[in-house]
């Protein structure tokens, strides 16, 4: 995989693209390709920010930390399949304790938009002590979210209104793993929009056939899809990158 040159991605966008089309594999073996296709994504991710320019300042994130942890979070289809399975994978006490407290956070926040969610406060379901439960399989969306400023996040989180400073880079490198991988996606004729990830993760852990009829190519989370862009525009950007990289 080539290195994120920040002023030209292309490069780096095509690979990825290739590389998640190579990994959805054949209709037979639909149903392995989630944890591949996951796993590529998050190397590629850490790839992309490791070689960050040497003038980036430190980030301020760290264990224990949990203060960005009531942003709607955003995730796609097998970013969701995949936390459903290791919560199914669970322990049962603390698959039922997870799935309590999703049902609970989605029935709290389904009505809230972004700015609402931000302001309520209301934590995410996976956080326990400050830390993340999930951390291993959480979604692209937390792992791009990085701040400079501890200080920051805390008085955001109180209310307080201030400027977060977060890092660009991560925010960049996010969007271009997640955006390559909703192309391939959608290529291989599986949705591949983003939902809201306590709405979605309710309605898998209430399915056990989620996984097998999203690999169908049916789009059992269309009622927790976010669409701040529609998919009509997402599906042109998609194709237009495809025409610069062919
Ligand atoms: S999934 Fe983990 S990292 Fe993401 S918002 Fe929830 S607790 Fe935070």
């Amino acid at each position: 995989m080539p290195i994120l040159d920040q002023s030209n991605p292309l490069p780096f966008f095509k690979s990825l693209y290739h590389g998640f089309n190579a990994r959805l594999g054949s209709p037979a073996d639909r149903r392995d390709s989630i944890e591949d296709i996951l796993t590529y994504a998050f190397e590629s991710f850490e790839r992309g920010v490791e070689h960050a320019p040497e003038n980036l300042a430190a980030l301020a994130c760290h264990g224990g930390c949990a203060s960005c942890c009531t942003i709607r979070v955003a995730a796609t289809a097998p970013e969701i399949l995949l936390i459903a399975r290791a919560i199914k994978s669970s322990p049962k006490t603390m698959e039922f304790e997870l799935s309590r407290k999703i049902a609970g956070a989605d029935r709290a926040t389904q009505q809230l938009d972004e700015r609402q969610r931000m302001e309520s406060g209301f934590a995410c379901p996976f956080i326990a002590r400050d830390l993340c439960v999930i951390y291993s399989v959480r979604p692209l969306a937390c792992r791009g979210h990085a701040s400079f400023d501890e200080r920051a996040c805390i008085d955001a989180l109180a209310g307080r209104a201030c400027d977060v400073p977060i890092s660009a880079l991560h925010m960049t490198v996010r969007s271009l793993v997640q955006n390559a991988m909703q192309a391939a996606l959608r290529d291989a004729g599986r949705a591949w929009g983003v939902y809201e990830l306590n709405q979605a993760l309710h309605i898998a852990l209430a399915d056990d056939a989620c996984e097998t009829v999203w690999a169908q190519g049916v789009d059992v989370f269309a009622s927790a899809l976010i669409a701040d862009v529609s998919l009509e525009e997402m599906a042109e950007t998609f194709d237009a990158l495809k025409a610069h990289i062919a």
